[in-house]
C-alpha cells in the first residue's frame, strides 16, 4: 500500500494500566504496517489502580482476537472461571440471588422460558422451584463446579457461559509482553507537560520529567481517573452521575484462599454500599464500595474486615472515584479509554469491558490525520450509549430494593431514575417483558435475574404463555430441573477443572 501523507503514523498511548496495555496489544497487532509506530508511556512512580479482577463474557472474544491461548492466560494471570455473580442482601437483608451468564431453561414454541416459569409459579407456588434451578450456570456455580461449555447442544454443559476473574496487574504484564513483541515501544517516565498545536489545539507531544519529548499524531489517553490529556489538557468535561450512583470510595484487601475458588463473584450489600469477593487461584480479592456521604471510612473498614473469610494478606487500600462519563471521550486527536473515559462502580464488572468496547470502536473508526468530525461524533455517541447502558443496569440494583434499614437504602429506593430505566421497569411490572436493542450489553436473562432476584414481581405473566398445556410444561420443567442438577453434580470443582485443563499455575 503506498504511503498516504494523511495517514496516522505515530500513535502514543499514555498510561500502562489495564486499559493502556489492552490498547497497545490490540492496536499494535492489527494496525502495524511497518510505517506506523506505537509508543506507550507509563510512570512507575504513579503506578496503576491495580484492581479490576472480575470480567464479563465478551472478554473472551478480546483475548481470542489477540490470539491468546486460554490456558496460558489463566496460568499467567492466576485466573479462574466466573459463571456469574451472587447477590446477597440486595432486595431485602437475608435475600440471595444469582445473576448467571447463561440462559434460563429452554424457550418453548418461541415463548421465553421465564414466562413459562412465572406461569408455573403462579399455578403451583414453591413447587416450581427457583428460576435459578433452571440455569446451568447457577446450579454449577452454587455447587462450586466449573467446566468449558460442551461443543454439542445435546449436552446441557453447552449452556455454561463464563468470563474470568484474574489478577489485573498480571494481565497488564501478560499483555505488555505481547505488545512489545509486536513492536510497541515502552517509555518509562512521568509526563510533566503536554504540548499542543497553537492553531488546531491538537496534542503534538508529551514531555517527560527528564525533558525528552514523545511526539505523535494520535494520542490514546489511558492515564486513569485524572484524564491527563482528555481532561487536564483538553477539558473535555464530565457527566456526573453520582446523584444516581452515590458510591465514591472503595477499600480493597486481599485474603488467602480457603479452598477451591468459587466460580463466581459475590456481592454482599451493606449499610451504604456493598462488598465484593473475587476468588483467584492464589488469593481472593475483596473490597467494600461505599458512599462517603452515608458512611465514614472507619466504619466501612470495620465492616469490610468483619466480613472476610481467610487470612488477611495486606492493609486495606482506599480508592476514590466519581461515577460518570467524559462528555467527549474523543476530543481533538485524543481518545480516552479506561478510567480516563469514565467510571461506573464494579457491581457488574463492566469497566474492562468498556475498554474493550472503546478499542473495538476505535478499530471501526480509525481516523486519518485530518480527523473527521463525523467519525469522531459517531465514536462519542456510541461510547456514551455504552456507558448509559451499563449505568441503567447498575441503578436497577439500587432502585429495586425493599430495604429501608439505613438512610442510604431509603435514598436509592426513593430517588428518581433515568427515564429509560423507569420505562423498562414499568414494562416489566405489567407482564414480565424486557425490551432491549440488540446492541445493548445485557441480554434478557440478566434483566430477568436482577428484576426477579430483587423481588420485582410482574403483575401477571405474558398471556401468550397460557397457550401451552400447563401439565405438559410442568412435566418438561421438572425433567429440566433434575437434568441440570445431575449434570452439574457430575462436573469437577473449579480447582480440579483448572488443574485437569493445564490452566492452574
Ligand atoms: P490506571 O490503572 O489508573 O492506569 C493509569 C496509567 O497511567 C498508569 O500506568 C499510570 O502510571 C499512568 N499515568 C498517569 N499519569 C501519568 C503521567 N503523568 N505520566 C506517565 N504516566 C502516567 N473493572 C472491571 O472490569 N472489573 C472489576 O472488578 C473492577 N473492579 C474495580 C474496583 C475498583 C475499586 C476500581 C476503582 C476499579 C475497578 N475496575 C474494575 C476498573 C478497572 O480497575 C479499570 O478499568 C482498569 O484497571 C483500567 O484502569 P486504567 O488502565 O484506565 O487506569
Amino acid at each position: 500500500m503506498p504511503a498516504n501523507g494523511n495517514d496516522i503514523t505515530s500513535v502514543v498511548i499514555v498510561g500502562g494500566g489495564t486499559a493502556g496495555w489492552m490498547a497497545a496489544a490490540a492496536l499494535s497487532k492489527y494496525l502495524a504496517d511497518g510505517r506506523r509506530r506505537f509508543t506507550l508511556v507509563e510512570s512507575d512512580a504513579i503506578g496503576t489502580v491495580g484492581v479490576g479482577e472480575a470480567t464479563i463474557p465478551p472478554i473472551k472474544s478480546f483475548n481470542q482476537m489477540l490470539g491468546i491461548d486460554e490456558n496460558a492466560f489463566l496460568r499467567a494471570t492466576r485466573g479462574t472461571f466466573k459463571l456469574g455473580i451472587e447477590f446477597r442482601n440486595w432486595g431485602q437483608v437475608g435475600d440471595r440471588y444469582f445473576h448467571p451468564f447463561g440462559a434460563y431453561g429452554q424457550d418453548l414454541h418461541g415463548i421465553a422460558f421465564h414466562q413459562l416459569w412465572l406461569r408455573e409459579r403462579a399455578r403451583s407456588g414453591a413447587a416450581a422451584g427457583a428460576i435459578g434451578d433452571y440455569s446451568m450456570c447457577t446450579v454449577a456455580a452454587m455447587l462450586g463446579r466449573a467446566a468449558r461449555p460442551a461443543p454439542t447442544a445435546r449436552s446441557l454443559v453447552s449452556q455454561l457461559a463464563y468470563a474470568y476473574h484474574f489478577d489485573a496487574g498480571l494481565y497488564a504484564t501478560f499483555l505488555r509482553t505481547r505488545a512489545e513483541e509486536q513492536g510497541t515501544v515502552r517509555r518509562e517516565g512521568t509526563i510533566a507537560r503536554v504540548h499542543r498545536d497553537g492553531e488546531s489545539g491538537d496534542v503534538t507531544a508529551v514531555e517527560l520529567a527528564d525533558g525528552s519529548l514523545v511526539a505523535g499524531d494520535l494520542f490514546i489517553d489511558c492515564s486513569g481517573f485524572r484524564g491527563l490529556l482528555i481532561e487536564e489538557t483538553l477539558g473535555a468535561g464530565y457527566h456526573d452521575w453520582s446523584h444516581w450512583l452515590p458510591m465514591d470510595r472503595a477499600l480493597a484487601v486481599p485474603t488467602a484462599n480457603t479452598g477451591s475458588p468459587d466460580p463466581y463473584t459475590r456481592s454482599t450489600a451493606h449499610g451504604a454500599g456493598w462488598q465484593w469477593r473475587i476468588p483467584l487461584q492464589h488469593r481472593t480479592g475483596n473490597g467494600h464500595v461505599f458512599s462517603s456521604s452515608f458512611m465514614e471510612r472507619d466504619e466501612a473498614t470495620r465492616i469490610l474486615l468483619a466480613n472476610l473469610e481467610g487470612e488477611v494478606l495486606a492493609d486495606p487500600r482506599e480508592l476514590r472515584f466519581l461515577t460518570g462519563t467524559r462528555a467527549k471521550t474523543w476530543h481533538h486527536n485524543v481518545i480516552a479509554l479506561g478510567l480516563a473515559s469514565g467510571f461506573i462502580e464494579p457491581l457488574e464488572s463492566t469497566s474492562i469491558h468498556l475498554v474493550q468496547n472503546g478499542i473495538q470502536r476505535l478499530f471501526a473508526l480509525f481516523p486519518d490525520k485530518a480527523i473527521s468530525p463525523v467519525e469522531r461524533d459517531h465514536f462519542n455517541e456510541g461510547m456514551h450509549a455504552a456507558y448509559e447502558d451499563v449505568r441503567d443496569f447498575i441503578i436497577l440494583h439500587y432502585k429495586a430494593t425493599q430495604r429501608d434499614d439505613t438512610p442510604f437504602w431509603r435514598y436509592v429506593r426513593d430517588m428518581p431514575v433515568p427515564d429509560t430505566l423507569t420505562r423498562r421497569m414499568e414494562l416489566w411490572r405489567l407482564h414480565g417483558r424486557v425490551f432491549r436493542d440488540d446492541a445493548e450489553l445485557f441480554a434478557l436473562p440478566s434483566w430477568v435475574a436482577v428484576m426477579l432476584g430483587q423481588n420485582l414481581w410482574p403483575q401477571r405473566h405474558d398471556p401468550i404463555a397460557d397457550t401451552l398445556d400447563p401439565e405438559r410444561v410442568a412435566a418438561h420443567m421438572a425433567q429440566m430441573r433434575a437434568d441440570y442438577r445431575a449434570t452439574a453434580e457430575a462436573l469437577p470443582t473449579q480447582e480440579q477443572f483448572l488443574r485437569q485443563a493445564g490452566a492452574w499455575a
